[in-house]
């Protein structure tokens, strides 16, 4: 590896982007709006570099899944959202189905 790319305006985006990106606040088309990459310089640039392609993978990674499930409530059927396996929503009607039926 030679350092003679060492200030090329790609590994300088790169570094830039990389940065940005480990805010949630922005988001990959911010990012590219505010740096004036196109689709196609945007996946070079991941492509290029590691650290890049790592910071957008766990970004992913995190949109993908928040810990939260959407189930449906098996006493009144309304969709909500859990971090557990719970069948029954928070409705203090549904709770009370609910100890009931691990009674049973
Ligand atoms: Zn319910």
């Amino acid at each position: 590896m030679s350092a003679s790319n060492t200030g090329s305006a790609g590994a300088t985006t790169a570094e830039a982007v990389t940065l940005l990106l480990r805010s949630p606040r922005w988001s990959v088309t911010d990012v590219m709006e505010l740096l004036e990459i196109g689709d196609a310089e945007f996946r070079r640039l991941v492509e290029q570099n590691g650290k890049l392609a790592r910071v957008l993978q766990e970004r992913k990674a995190d949109s993908a899944f928040d810990g939260l499930t959407e189930r449906q409530c098996k006493a009144c059927g309304e969709l909500f959202r859990t971090a557990t396996f719970r069948a029954y929503c928070g409705a203090p009607a549904c709770r009370r189905v609910e100890r009931l039926d691990r009674k049973r």
